[in-house]
């Protein structure tokens, strides 16, 4: 079977057992060919729904949790986004598909992984930004963001990421240590937060400098 194929098959399955419910997401996760992003001997486990090792101890995240994680997100058209752990870059595409050039700000731990994404993207014509850093920190000099997603799990959501967020902003991630939830959470206009949890799942931790 053909790559695109194999794409399209995957997520006619995650539309029809409804993990996936926005067009936009459905769309996004099938312009972005996730067989470009994963080192040459996983290509053909690509469009398996499931992670898969991207080096360096990190895996990028299973098709069906980017799709989850951009629904819950709802990114617009020309919003600006925040992502915290660039990996690979597959989910920062399937982000720039929906969000479109320019608006998409990645924070980069690992400075290898940085430095393939960036490559990687650019190869593929996604215009993302991406710092490497600590992502605790978020990315001050371009906030604010409409919106900020991590794919790595701290302990506590950063305050810089909820400040960084517009008021009305939504930041969607993973949140605990042995134990992780998903949550959303809404940056409302008095500064207050209203927060939800999505269920259980596992990402790697948020790593940090002490
Ligand atoms: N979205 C990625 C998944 C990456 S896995 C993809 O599609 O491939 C999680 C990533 O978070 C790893 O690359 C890891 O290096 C990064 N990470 C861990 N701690 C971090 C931190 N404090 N700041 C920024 N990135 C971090």
């Amino acid at each position: 079977m053909d790559f695109e194929t194999a794409r399209d098959r995957l997520i006619d399955r995650l539309r029809e057992r409804g993990v996936v419910e926005r067009d936009a997401t459905t769309a996004a996760l099938r312009a972005v060919p996730r067989h470009e992003f994963v080192p040459s001997e996983g290509r053909e486990t690509a469009y398996r729904d499931r992670p898969l090792p991207i080096g360096g101890g990190q895996t990028i995240s299973a098709p069906h949790m980017v799709g989850m994680m951009t629904d819950l997100l709802a990114p617009d058209p020309g919003e600006r986004v925040l992502e915290i752990g660039t990996g690979c870059g597959y989910h920062a595409a399937v982000t720039a598909e929906i969000v479109g050039d320019d608006n998409l700000f990645s924070v980069e731990y690992d400075p290898k992984l940085a430095a393939d994404a960036r490559d990687r993207l650019g190869d593929l014509g996604y215009d993302v930004s991406i710092r490497v850093g600590d992502g605790h920190e978020g990315w001050v000099e371009r906030a604010p963001f409409d919106a900020a997603y991590l794919t790595c799990a701290p302990p506590e959501i950063p305050d810089p990421l909820v400040e960084q967020l517009r008021p009305g902003g939504t930041l969607v991630g993973p949140v605990g240590r042995s134990r992780q939830r998903l949550v959303r959470l809404r940056r409302r206009a008095d500064g207050g937060v209203e927060r939800e949890t999505h269920g259980d799942v596992r990402f790697v931790p948020m790593r940090r400098d002490d």
